[in-house]
């Protein structure tokens, strides 16, 4: 199988001495794999976390004794390679991405200038064609053909930034881009003993860009959701109790966004379930088993209510997360205090943050795809769901931005962002006039 990549924004590799360099394997291979796992969770199948600690290894002892692999590791670990099993294909890459003689460069590459400058031959971004050929067999060449297009239409994978899209959005998905400027972070100081370095930037692997991870923006929208639910269950209560159906339909909106509930939040939105069915809370021991009653319940409700199939018990999330990028980064300095003594109790810690008012803007990406709605043929259903996934969604958005943050460390306020404008959300796709209207109607409200 041959296929060709061109780039179509300028790649910096931080390798400037270069006039010419290789598409990497590595970056090709990388994205193929974000985009075969995004399609295998979004079918409903299992595919493990690549990046987390939970990366499967093969089991060697139970390789030898004749477990066939395709039963100890995910289907995208069989065709991509895990510790103990390489990957079922080869790539060779023909053509060389050649540096640009004149074009937009990132500032960071000259001190004390902000924004974006007119580069020279050194500096310029490289662009190019490359050809690529696949060898394996034909339906491992199937897969990645497929995650390849997948790849085209919606970015080479999580190492490129994605800009046109209008085109070319699967029927009844919402393309959604928001730009924002981060407010400067701030630390409160009654907060902990120790302030935990807290830095959710991380830099990209292969551009060294700062950027915040899918896996970060699903988290921190996840739990913004779960504090969306938590103020209805209690702007509610100040009314009557609610009844478990009602719950149940509330509670099953985050599953349905972003997939399973994971073990650590159950507990907690458990225990909202039961206050909000009783008014109040059990103790002790009655609480722990009341919780664990609950949430059985819960469960066995997303399986009649076909949320969740028997089949397949892990159910992926109608929302795809992408990386954002930023460009300017810079050192801040913290000296742990110790909150009795308020004398530092270690030296000072440097840690790298991002500029956010320098006017510079970054875009936060979100696809919804109602798979599950469209697999099952319920086309009548997508527009009325859609509509009430949007709200909640767009409750936890502002959420997310404008209270939270999206740190790990939900008090040290990193990651609030300055006020979103009309101008500034961007929606393609579905419905986008009504879905944009949903989104800024909820974002305004005060
Ligand atoms: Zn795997």
């Amino acid at each position: 199988m041959d296929f060709r990549i061109r780039t179509f924004t300028p790649i910096w590799t931080g390798d400037v001495k270069r006039e010419s360099i290789k598409f990497r394997d590595t970056s090709i291979i990388g994205s193929l794999r974000w985009w075969f796992e995004a399609i295998v969770r979004g079918l409903g199948g299992y595919a493990c976390d690549s990046v987390g600690e939970e990366k499967r290894k093969l089991d060697v002892e139970k390789y030898k004794k004749g477990n066939k692999p395709e039963e100890l590791i995910c289907p995208v670990c069989y065709v991509f390679g895990t510790t103990g099993w390489s990957k079922r294909f080869r790539l060779e890459i023909d053509g060389e991405l050649n540096r640009l003689p004149f074009v937009i460069v990132k500032a960071d590459e000259r001190k004390g200038h902000r924004g974006w400058f007119l580069g020279t031959r050194e500096s310029g971004g490289l662009m190019g064609t490359s050809e690529v050929k696949v060898y394996g067999d034909s339906w491992i060449k199937n897969v990645l053909a497929l995650s390849l297009n997948v790849s085209c239409y919606w970015g080479v994978g999580a190492t490129t930034i994605l800009e046109n899209t209008n085109s070319s959005i699967p029927k009844y998905s919402i393309y959604l881009q928001i730009y924002f400027t981060l407010k400067k972070p701030h630390f409160s100081k009654d907060d902990d003993e120790f302030y935990i370095i807290d830095n959710p930037i991380i830099k990209d692997k292969v551009f060294k860009l700062p950027m915040v991870r899918p896996t970060m923006w699903k988290g921190a929208l996840r739990f913004a959701a779960i504090k969306v639910f938590e103020d209805w269950i209690y702007e509610k209560l100040n009314e009557s109790r609610i009844d478990k159906e009602t719950v149940f339909k509330e509670r099953a909106r985050i599953a349905k966004l972003f997939g399973n509930e994971k073990d650590s939040q159950k507990d907690y939105l458990g225990r909202l379930c039961l206050l909000a069915i009783g008014g109040d809370l059990p103790t002790g021991e009655k609480l722990r088993k009341e919780i664990e009653k609950i949430n059985k319940e819960f469960e066995k409700w997303l399986t009649d209510k076909k949320y969740v199939s028997k089949e397949v018990p892990s159910r992926s999330g109608r929302l795809f997360f992408y990386p954002t990028f930023f460009e300017e980064i810079s050192l801040d300095v913290i000296t742990p205090l110790s909150r009795e003594t308020k004398t530092p109790v270690r030296g000072p810690i440097y840690f790298e943050t991002v500029e956010g008012s320098k006017g510079t803007k970054s875009i936060f990406r979100l696809l919804y795809y109602p798979f599950d709605l469209i697999a099952r043929g319920e086309f009548d259903e997508i527009e009325k769901e859609m509509k009430e996934d949007l709200k909640f969604l767009a409750k936890a958005l502002k959420k997310m931005f404008y209270e939270i943050g999206f740190s790990a460390k939900k008090s040290s306020g990193f990651g609030v962002v300055e006020p979103i404008n009309d101008n500034d959300v961007k929606v393609d796709g579905f419905k986008s006039d009504e879905v944009k209207d949903i989104l800024l109607n909820t974002i305004h409200q005060s």
